[in-house]
């Protein structure tokens, strides 16, 4: 059992573990959804995710990861397969019911609400593929983040650390996430 204490103040009465940090701050704690984290984070799929939404707080953003998952979807993908939807569909309606389908507003709507199903699919299908693909790099991933969830983190410093370094969350975070699993103390 290591004895943690703060590098910077040598105390431990002001520090927690980064993984108690980040789920005492963040109010929805897990969703077992396609969650949409927004920024470069992609689209987590279907898998728990404590970070990045609109309840966290800046702490708890500050020491979350900041790469986006191997593997995750950017929405980019989401939009192009959503506007592809949308086209797709304009063009069987047209094909199937013209004259009487025109170019008017409605149409427009009809189209893109038609478009959601197979945009939908569309990413759900590249999300399968994505992970599969990049299965090893999501797993390094994952160990890396719950590595981090048991750095300490110092309220009086503002730092995280573990053995043998320690930072701002802006510098700590990244370089955890470029520890191979034998720098983390893992095998393999
Ligand atoms: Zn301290």
């Amino acid at each position: 059992m290591i004895h943690w204490e703060c590098p910077a103040c040598g105390g431990n009465d002001a520090i927690q573990r980064v993984g108690a940090v980040v789920g005492s701050q963040t109010s929805d704690t897990s969703g077992m959804a396609l969650t949409y984290v927004g920024g470069d984070h992609g689209i987590l799929g279907v898998a728990p995710s404590v970070y990045g939404g609109v309840n966290a707080s800046r702490l708890a953003q500050r020491l979350s990861p900041y790469t986006m998952r191997p593997g995750n979807i950017h929405p980019f993908w989401i939009y192009s397969s959503w506007l592809l939807g949308s086209v797709g569909c304009a063009m069987w309606l047209n094909n199937r019911f013209s004259p009487h389908v025109g170019d008017g507003l409605m149409t427009t709507f009809l189209w893109m609400a038609a478009g959601i199903p197979i945009a939908g699919l569309t990413v759900f299908l590249l999300h399968l593929m994505h992970e599969f693909e990049q299965r090893h790099a999501r797993r390094l991933w994952h160990t890396q983040w719950a590595y981090l969830n048991d750095c300490y983190y110092c309220f009086r410093d503002d730092i995280v650390f573990d053995v043998t370094h320690h930072g701002r969350p802006e510098d700590f975070v990244p370089h955890v996430f470029s520890l191979s699993y034998e720098e983390m103390g893992y095998e393999e």
